[in-house]
């Protein structure tokens, strides 16, 4: 469609992209659109997958919805059969950001545009545009709640105290910014002594967890408290995840705290899942951060849109995110910070978790 055309089609149908379908000539109109989330084990992938459906059928399309159980070879195969099914476009959340090369490739040959969706998917040229968070900021704010919990942050205390790292799974690219973001806040305090690892696992290599699996997080955790552990006390974990949060809290009530004379440590989190929105409302888990994923499914399907509409899909940063083949454009979201004083506001009344879920 010429400029002036998709003008007119768009002032017809209200508003960007609303309707989904080329008016004429163009072959979008009913497309199938695969996509491919990581795993059912979690609840934001699986509310992530329904939402994508339902804002895409909203704009006319069909589409496809495949999930890898975390396997990275089963979602690559899952994808080329979406690509064998001749879907029009493709979204994918990886499970392992390097392994999807040979699959985008395909993509790419049979003209199939791709949204990257949270993950950045690297080392590839076929990935047309990232839909996410500001994945820094998610880290800074699991680091600053734990500084301004422990006193640290206005100075009323000084510490030293102790705390301990995890990040996520290390195939998972969001995994350095979420941590990355978190050691810009705290790596000041630990030069400074007022924050001690008395593991001294400190390296982002020595504190990722395979897969963000909360058992593997709670063995470790466990396996800190024998070893570093046996006359102090951990203060606060940085943990980011709520799966893993969960994990290390298992790990720390086997070892007594939460008790009366043994208080639990600041624990962080993130993703408002609904087992760990009750933690906090218990006084176990002490935040999370509520990232809303259905924003999210509504940028990427409206990237969607727009490209199989000939229009440029909108994007707020062009240059935080290379690949390691090129910068890819993207749309990031706003994280916030979530604990008890602002849960009911922030994920209950705005929709994102029924009430009656957290009782
Ligand atoms: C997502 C997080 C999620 C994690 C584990 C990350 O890529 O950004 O929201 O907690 O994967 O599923």
């Amino acid at each position: 469609a010429s400029a002036a055309s998709l003008a007119l089609t768009l002032t017809a149908c209200g508003q960007s992209g609303e309707g989904g379908s080329k008016e004429e000539g163009g072959d979008t109109k009913g497309a199938t659109i695969g996509i491919a989330m990581p795993t059912k084990s979690s609840e934001r992938w699986i509310a992530d997958g329904k939402n994508v459906v339902a804002d895409l059928e909203s704009k006319g399309y069909k589409t496809k919805l495949v999930y890898g159980e975390d396997d990275p070879d089963q979602q690559v195969s899952q994808i080329e059969n979406l690509i064998t099914q001749g879907v029009k476009a493709l979204i994918v959340a990886a499970i392992d950001n390097k392994s999807m090369n040979n699959v985008l490739q395909q993509a790419k040959d049979a003209d199939i545009p791709v949204i990257s969706y949270d993950r950045l998917i690297l080392g590839t040229e076929n990935v047309d545009y990232y839909a996410s968070f500001d994945n820094e900021k998610v880290g800074e704010l699991q680091a600053n709640y734990m500084v301004e919990k422990l006193g640290l942050k206005d100075g009323s205390k000084k510490g030293p105290f102790n705390i301990e790292l995890f990040a996520g799974s290390n195939d998972d690219n969001n995994t350095r910014y979420f941590f990355g973001g978190a050691m810009k806040v705290l790596q000041p305090y630990i030069d400074k002594k007022q924050l001690v690892v008395r593991s001294g696992q400190t390296k982002l290599t020595q504190v990722t967890t395979l897969r963000w699996d909360g058992g593997t997080a709670q063995k470790r955790m466990d396996d800190i408290l024998t070893s570093a552990y046996k006359s102090e006390r951990v203060d606060a974990v940085l943990s980011p995840y709520d799966g893993i949060s969960i994990g290390i809290l298992s790990a720390l009530k086997s070892d007594d705290y939460g008790s009366k004379s043994k208080p639990l440590p600041v624990v962080t989190g993130q993703d408002a899942e609904v087992a760990s929105v009750k933690s906090i409302i218990a006084d176990e888990q002490s935040m999370t951060v509520y990232k809303d994923t259905r924003e999210l499914a509504k940028v990427a399907s409206g990237m969607v849109d727009s490209l199989l509409n000939d229009k440029k899909p909108e994007v707020n940063d062009t240059k935080t995110y290379d690949n390691g083949s090129k910068v890819v454009p993207a749309y990031l979201l706003e994280p916030v910070a979530v604990d008890k004083t602002n849960y009911q506001k922030e994920v209950v009344d705005s929709g994102y978790i029924k009430e009656s879920d957290l009782k």
